[in-house]
């Protein structure tokens, strides 16, 4: 039964696709483009900045008879584009995760692997509903695809030794689940998704199952944007920086999900910066023209508005200074000191301690800024500054102050040394570390600081 009442309220669900390497992250969410836009004249997808849009009626054309589109207030689900624990933990919407629901990519082979357990602990401490996508379902010995079948049919049509051993496979997922204190069971078994997690099995190579996985994520969200969001789609825009950049003539842009109200152009907006908030006017709102009209037209287009959930660029004068992972707010109805102090307020739930003497930090956005220093707090590193943004010539020099050898460290998370800063490190007595993977930066820290002491003695 579905209450219409509230149709208004429902915004797009952001979801977030989280996995071990390899599992099929990148591959689920291309194939759930590509065949959202084979898909055609139903609306097909809305580029965005950052995410993908998929409107409910290219969902349901894609899920033909799994999916009744009456049955839905929800316009549909927004992908965040960027896969991966990293960029769910430390994409944030006002302290919380910006991803409303996740996908757990398995290989159906593989099972659990260290970063399925590391982006299990993450949904649940955050809460956040979930599915699981038991991936690669075709490399079962013995497969035979069945065209256009939802997938329990196609796992029907199998021949007794794939079936067992899909079989197999699954139950050991669902058993680790279990282990992980998570009831699950296949889909199509599961009554309430929010009690129990409902395992998909599919395949992002040849699409199996991916219009199943699809209404399975339509089913949490309705549920889950019900009962959890108290959302006013047309009140002042509030979204998140994914990524800060130049853009040729537009300057310094932000990259940002809205996930709240909406965003106008000619909007004074507030914005995370590197020391102060930034105030602004929004100059224009882009989005990516569609990839055919590119060639011969600017690669962007402007619009008037977008409303929750989306992801837009936003150009305006001063954003140089914002932050990836910041927020972004909407003056509108209140004064602009208030939404300063609203923004001052949630940056400073992210502010990272620092003392008198240690490590330089730098990130790529709060998020992990955050994540490294709370890495370094267990390890007992002290942090003499941290940032977010690239290494700079400033960051060596700060660095250099340390008063005790093994501090004179920077250490980079998902970030590069500027040009400009290569000569001054190789001059400096400044040690760089640099890892995609927070512990191992720490790990690779620490063993140096071994080293050093044990050359000293
Ligand atoms: P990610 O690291 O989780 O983003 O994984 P990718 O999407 O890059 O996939 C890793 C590898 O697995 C690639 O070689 C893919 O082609 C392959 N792969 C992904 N999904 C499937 C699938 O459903 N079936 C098969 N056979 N291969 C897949």
């Amino acid at each position: 039964m579905t209450d219409h009442t509230h149709a208004d309220t429902l915004r797009t669900p952001i979801v977030a696709v989280l996995g071990h390497v390899d599992h099929g992250k990148t591959s689920l969410l291309d194939t759930i483009r590509g065949s959202a836009v084979s898909e055609g004249e139903a609306g097909a997808i809305t580029q965005h900045i950052g995410a993908t849009d998929i409107p409910l009626d290219t969902i349901s054309g894609m899920a033909g008879e799994l999916i009744d589109p009456s049955d839905f207030d929800l316009p549909g689900l927004l992908f965040i584009d960027t896969p991966g624990h990293h960029s769910f933990s430390t994409l944030r919407a006002r302290g919380g995760a910006l991803a409303d629901i996740a996908v757990l990519v398995v290989d159906v082979n593989d099972g659990f692997q260290p970063q399925t357990e590391e982006a299990i602990d993450i949904l649940r401490r955050t809460g956040t509903p979930f599915v699981v996508a038991a991936n690669k379902v075709d490399t079962t010995p013995g497969w035979n695809p069945q065209d256009g079948e939802p997938i329990q049919r196609s796992m029907d049509a199998q021949s007794e030794r794939a079936k067992s051993m899909l079989d197999e496979n699954l139950y050991e997922i669902i058993g680790q689940l279990s282990d992980a204190g998570f009831s699950a069971d296949l889909y199509w078994r599961v009554q309430d998704f929010q009690k129990n997690i409902g395992v998909v099995p599919l395949s992002a190579l040849t699409g199996e199952g991916v219009p199943d996985l699809l209404t399975v994520l339509m089913g949490l969200s309705q549920r889950f944007m019900k009962e959890e969001m108290a959302i006013d789609v047309t009140g002042p825009g509030e979204g998140t920086v994914l990524e800060v950049k130049d853009e040729r003539g537009f300057g310094a842009t932000v990259d940002t999900v809205v996930y709240d109200g909406v965003i106008r152009n000619g909007d004074t907006v507030v914005v995370g910066g590197q020391d102060e908030p930034i105030v602004t006017e929004i100059r224009a709102l882009l989005r990516p023209r569609p990839l055919a009209e590119i060639r011969t037209e600017k690669e962007f287009e402007k619009v008037g508005e977008v409303a929750a959930a989306a992801g837009v660029k936003i150009a305006a004068p001063d954003l140089d200074q914002a932050m990836a992972g910041a927020p972004v707010r909407v003056v509108r109805d209140r004064t602009v000191d208030q939404v300063v102090e609203e923004v001052k307020a949630e940056l400073a739930e992210i502010e990272v301690e620092t003392a008198d003497n240690g490590v330089v930090v730098k990130a790529d956005t709060l998020g992990s800024l955050e994540a490294m220093a709370n890495a370094l707090r267990e390890a007992e590193v002290p942090i003499l500054r941290a940032e977010v943004g690239d290494i700079a010539p400033r960051d060596i020099a700060v660095a250099e102050t340390a008063n005790q050898d093994e501090h004179k460290a920077i250490l980079g998370f998902n970030v590069d040394l500027l040009q400009n800063a290569e000569s001054d490190l190789e001059n400096a007595d400044v040690k760089l570390f640099k890892n995609e993977v927070i512990y191992q930066l720490v790990e690779d820290y620490e063993r140096y600081v071994e080293e050093k002491q044990r050359a000293q003695q």
